[in-house]
């Protein structure tokens, strides 16, 4: 984009902001004035004007009034902040939701740009047909030309175009507007109008005043998210948990929540006979306890089973094993490796697990594939291989 082009973007703005938007907003004040409403919050607040403009927010409603004349728009014209603009919901108005909830904020019709001027003209005032086709076409404009030119420059042929058509249109709803145009024609390059004009016609603060509102929101949600993960952290510690100020943590103490609630609920009562339980360690289809004694026993869920493997030597720690065979440390400082049946067993000759320390336990992590062995004084990691 040359400076020609830039200039260019300059007059058609100007064209828009200076001479459109006021045409359009003169338009409507002679609209309301005509049939004897002093100012445009009373237009606003009048009932036709409030039903015809809540139907184009909202999609799908039946308002307890006027109903013959709900109408549900395949698509809403008016936004979010625009609605906001013009109107306030009552407090306290009753369980349904309908046009009569709200009332008319004390706006201005200098609030009122182009579009919004455009859209109230179109849908809520009585116009002729060369009028209507005028404001379409010039709003048009302002959307084709203006607010989704990042670029902020028009080329000549795209200008030389436009130009007869946008004076016409603008003359056919106000004919003393002509020296106006041939001012903003000839005008000479404003750089910093120019500038403010490209950032209202972008329509960014309207977008930025929307990311606002969701960051709002956003922000509220997070407060609400915190104030209950602060909660839950203070009745977890009570219970002896610890959240670590982590989404991890709370992950992590959620699935422990999850698994002490499981395990609270009975499922079953095994009877072991006349075995005082030591240790035990469970997994899949199984469990494996011990007593004073020699031997290992083993439980099965599925046909509630028990029975036992006598080892040489008593068992003083045991881990489950991803395939649910067990290891066990016997008191003779070996290891062995039991099947997950608990049928049988040998002994485990890898380095560093065919002699222990008698003060040795052993936790395997079925996650990370890694079996801990305690010593005394040393925690010895295996990786799986
Ligand atoms: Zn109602
Ligand atoms: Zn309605």
């Amino acid at each position: 984009m040359d400076r020609e082009d830039r200039r260019r973007f300059f007059v058609i703005g100007s064209a828009i902001l200076e001479v459109v938007t006021p045409v359009f907003r003169h338009k409507l004040e002679n609209n309301y004035t005509n049939h004897g409403v002093g100012c445009l919050r009373d237009y606003l607040n009048s009932q036709p004007v409030v039903h015809t403009l809540f139907h184009l927010r909202h999609r799908y409603m039946t308002c307890c009034k006027d109903n013959g004349n709900c109408r549900s728009n395949s698509t809403l014209p008016i936004n979010y902040c625009q609605w906001e603009l013009l109107y306030t919901e009552n407090p306290g108005s009753g369980q349904h939701y309908c046009y009569c909830k709200h009332t008319a904020k004390s706006v201005q019709l200098e609030d009122l740009d182009i579009t919004l001027a455009g859209l109230i003209l179109l849908n809520c005032c009585t116009l002729g047909p060369a009028e209507q086709q005028a404001i379409k076409m010039l709003r048009q404009y302002k959307n084709d030309y203006l607010s989704h030119n990042t670029k902020c420059g028009i080329t000549k042929p795209e200008y030389d175009a436009l130009w007869p058509h946008l004076t016409n249109f603008v003359l056919q709803l106000d004919p003393s507007r002509q020296d106006e145009l041939v001012r903003i024609k000839n005008r000479p390059m404003d750089e910093s109008l120019c500038t403010k004009y490209f950032i209202d016609l972008l329509d960014v603060h309207k977008q930025l005043d929307q990311i606002a509102i969701t960051v709002q929101e956003l922000d509220s949600t997070f407060q609400t998210l915190s104030t209950t993960v602060h909660g839950l952290n203070t009745s977890l510690q009570g219970i002896g948990w610890n959240i670590h100020g982590s989404f991890q943590g709370v992950n992590t103490t959620l699935q422990g929540i999850q698994t002490s609630i499981n395990t609270e609920k009975v499922e079953k009562t095994i009877d072991t006979g006349d075995c005082t339980l030591a240790r035990l360690c469970g997994s899949g289809d199984s469990i494996f306890y011990t007593d004073e004694s020699y031997v290992l026993y083993h439980y099965s869920h599925s046909n509630n089973q028990i029975s036992g493997v006598k080892l040489s030597l008593e068992v003083s720690d045991m881990t489950v094993l991803k395939d649910g065979s067990v290891y066990v440390i016997c008191e003779n400082e070996s290891v062995q490796h039991v099947s997950s049946d608990g049928k049988m067993y040998k002994q485990v000759t890898t380095k560093g697990l065919a002699s222990l320390g008698s003060y040795s336990g052993m936790n395997y992590n079925p996650v990370q594939g890694k079996l801990v062995i305690t010593d005394v004084d040393t925690i010895t990691v295996f990786n799986e291989c």
